[in-house]
């Protein structure tokens, strides 16, 4: 688009009474050196975004303007943030340096500057979020707030111009500012700033919800305002006898906490009786608030009757935030209980401004709510300095439970995605693509290694390990819970059986071919009777496992290429003829002899070792717990068997019937994304082991791993042991005792 003369002179024109709505706003910066320092900063950013336009195609200026006056104005903040505010992103997007900073304006500025450029990833409109830089964000807030402000008021304008963004990044965006900023916004007591943000991401995300509410309030204004004005009017004529400076509003709740109480309370618009509440702001000395903010309760209470629970008194006792008010819930004439909120001016303001405002209100008992700040900036502080779990949880707990059913989860790369509660890693893997998810073999959860069906959290960072050799399980469908994840679960399992059935029916052919027989419909019927199946594919696939042998097939005749069976049929299942040598014991593990004459004899596993089949053990007999087998080299074998020689019992194992023993490794070696893949491959593809759990830590490139596994015997732990020590970057392989680490 080319520009005339004629545009550029306009735009300049626009800009320059852009700046100067800004300075009007900055009523906090009134001193000639203010003003020159604002002059320069304006100018200095002016000359670095000459060349930028926004995705709206107005000059880029526009945008640090806008963000300034949000923080001179809205917030309420000095001249050195509305001097960083102009410059926010002048040292990220242009040749201006941190040392520019510093030489043309100062160390606090270059701070701050330095503050908002290093955590630029997570409030950018192009970049992601990520835990881990909010996180880096958070500890910035002790340094100085003004960073966390100035970050806030640019989010807070570009959420305002989304308009011009794409689908998707609108959906991204107003996820994120849901799930962080908005909370952020909230804590740090910004409540309209905090409004405004859940509003404008309601307006992207739930585009229909909004516009009905947004309508519904506009017409149903008047009628609030009616009944405002015949609910105050006794109150007014009261109050004014008093000569008591005061105002009175009537709060609409915010579009978003309507549709939220709406959402987690199944009800309609209509249905919300508390849609908004009455507020009295008393104007009056500092020293008399308290007691203006009494009267007014005592003169509302003279007309209405109070509901006793609902009284709360934030001026005695303010939030943590540094809330201070006077709520109470009184019965309006009409039957509807009505919240009514006192308080004064100064308190209101601080209410809807937060912290920013208190500048205003300097002296005296001031300070009390400025260490308040300080004392939960430092609180904030210690929590994200001692790890970085802890930090995730942080988050968690910001989300203030908005979204219940929801959580967030970040890819590696920081991107948010949401899923519904109770989703697993299996879940996430399907969710990215169906590819992913069939080939999925664990997850990286916050950096550690957690099995498939790990229950993800809000806040989570999900890397999905893959497998080429990985197929999906028919366990794998009690590892999820979304329905998109089921189906591509079935699918998949329904295309390997097919791919399965297709070996079994060439099986079947061969067999027919060997007998004689032809392979049709009648003689596939007549071996799908034999074998009481119900579908040609279910008899295949049985074949093709091995479940059907067709070696045994007997009782047969073959008349004229058809196959007829005599009535008996076989039992279908021709496994387990070896003979058994221990009478099971229903509950227990038959695989043990125990003494001499072989009976069978009630027995437990030593938890103290773990023991597997193959492993040398004994028997000893406990006081009141039965006989105990323990491992011959148990750490407690000694003491035993030297102290109660009489109550060992010699044992040995004696079939090799395919129990499952659960057994604990514990694996060192050089962190390495693809270590990590080979172990969990060969644990769970290449050895059929079943993992039970695995837990993964890394530690200046070391990793150390647990992992704790069902083995058949010692033979087969050994094996595994011996592949997993033969993986390069594999340093030790250890087996552990489970109850001693627990
Ligand atoms: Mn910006």
């Amino acid at each position: 688009m080319d520009m005339t003369a004629e545009d550029i002179a306009l735009e300049n024109k626009e800009i320059l009474s852009r700046y100067r709505s800004l300075l009007r706003a900055s009523h906090r910066s009134r001193s000639a050196q203010d003003r020159k320092e604002l002059r320069k900063a304006f100018d200095i950013a002016l000359d670095a975004h000459k060349d930028m336009r926004r995705k709206t195609g107005e000059p880029y200026i526009y945008h640090p303007i806008a963000v300034a006056k949000i923080v001179a104005e809205e917030i309420g903040l000095d001249t050195i943030s509305i001097v960083c505010a102009l410059l926010h992103d002048t040292v990220e997007d242009t040749e201006i340096t941190l040392e520019d900073v510093e030489r043309l304006f100062g160390k606090k500025e270059r701070q701050i500057i330095d503050g908002l450029t290093k955590i630029s990833g997570v409030f950018d409109q192009t970049s992601s979020a990520q835990a881990e830089n909010f996180r880096k964000m958070l500890l910035t807030l002790s340094d100085d707030v003004r960073v966390i402000l100035i970050k806030l008021a640019d989010r807070l304008h570009n959420m305002r111009t989304l308009d011009s963004m794409a689908r998707d990044k609108q959906l991204k965006i107003a996820s994120e500012t849901l799930f962080m900023y908005a909370p952020l916004a909230h804590r740090l007591g910004l409540y309209n700033i905090k409004t405004e943000l859940e509003d404008l991401s309601l307006k992207y995300k739930e585009p229909e919800a909004f516009e009905e509410i947004t309508s519904k309030l506009q017409k149903t204004q008047p009628v609030r305002t009616r009944f405002v004005n015949k609910f105050m009017l006794p109150i007014k004529r009261e109050l004014e006898k008093d000569s008591l400076d005061f105002e009175i509003k009537g709060r609409t709740k915010s579009i978003y906490s309507i549709w939220n109480k709406m959402q987690k309370k199944h009800v309609s618009f209509e249905e919300i009786y508390d849609v908004f509440a009455i507020r009295i702001i008393v104007d009056t000395q500092r020293e008399k608030e308290k007691a203006a903010a009494w009267k007014a309760y005592s003169v509302v209470t003279d007309f209405y009757q109070p509901n006793p629970d609902r009284l709360r008194d934030w001026i005695s006792i303010p939030k943590a935030t540094g809330y201070e008010s006077l709520h109470t819930t009184v019965m309006s004439p009409s039957g509807k209980w009505v919240e009514v909120q006192i308080r004064s001016k100064r308190m209101d303001e601080i209410a809807e401004k937060g912290y920013a405002a208190h500048w205003k209100y300097k002296g005296g008992e001031e300070k009390s709510v400025e260490n308040n700040l300080d004392h939960w900036l430092s609180q904030i502080r210690d929590v994200l300095e001692s790890d970085s779990e802890n930090a995730l949880e942080f988050i968690d707990n910001f989300k203030l439970n908005l979204f219940s059913e929801e959580i967030y989860i970040f890819t590696p790369n920081g991107d948010l995605k949401t899923l519904p509660k109770g989703s697993t890693a299996l879940d996430f893997a399907y969710y990215i693509h169906s590819q992913i998810g069939d080939t999925c073999i664990g997850a990286k959860v916050n950096h550690r290694l957690v099995p498939l069906s790990y229950e993800l959290k809000s806040g989570d960072q999900v890397e999905i390990l893959t497998s080429k050799k990985q197929k999906p399980k028919e366990d794998w469908l009690k590892y999820v819970i979304t329905a998109s994840a089921k189906q591509k679960i079935r699918q998949a399992l329904k295309e390997e059986k097919k791919e399965t059935a297709g070996m079994g029916k060439e099986m079947l052919e061969r067999k027919f071919k060997a007998l004689g027989v032809q392979f049709d419909s009648p003689n596939l019927l007549e071996i799908e009777k034999y074998f009481d199946v119900d579908s040609t594919i279910e008899l295949y696939f049985q074949i093709a496992n091995g479940r059907f042998d067709l070696k045994k097939l007997k009782g047969y005749s073959v008349e004229g290429g058809q196959l007829v069976f005599e009535k008996n049929r076989p039992e279908p299942s021709t496994r387990n003829d070896e003979p058994k040598l221990a009478t099971p014991v229903p509950g227990k593990h038959d695989t043990l002899l125990i003494g001499d004459d072989k009976q069978t004899m009630d027995y437990t596993l030593a938890t103290c070792c773990n023991p597997i089949p193959g492993d040398e053990v004994f028997g000893f007999v406990t006081v009141s717990e039965g006989i105990k087998i323990h491992r011959t080299n148990c750490p407690n074998a000694e003491h035993l068997m030297s102290h109660f020689a009489y109550r060992v019992i010699r044992t040995r194992w004696a079939s090799k019937e395919k129990l499952r023993f659960e057994v604990g490794l514990r694996f060192t070696g050089i962190d390495d994304m693809g270590l990590v893949n080979s172990i969990t491959s060969i644990i769970s593809s290449n050895m059929n082991v079943n993992m039970k759990s695995i837990s993964f830590e890394s530690n200046d490139g070391i990793f150390e791993g647990q992992v704790m596994v069902l083995v058949h015997d010692t033979t087969h732990l050994s094996e595994l042991m011996e592949k997993l020590r033969s993986v390069e970057g594999v340093l030790t392989v250890d087996r552990f005792d489970s109850s001693a680490n627990s």
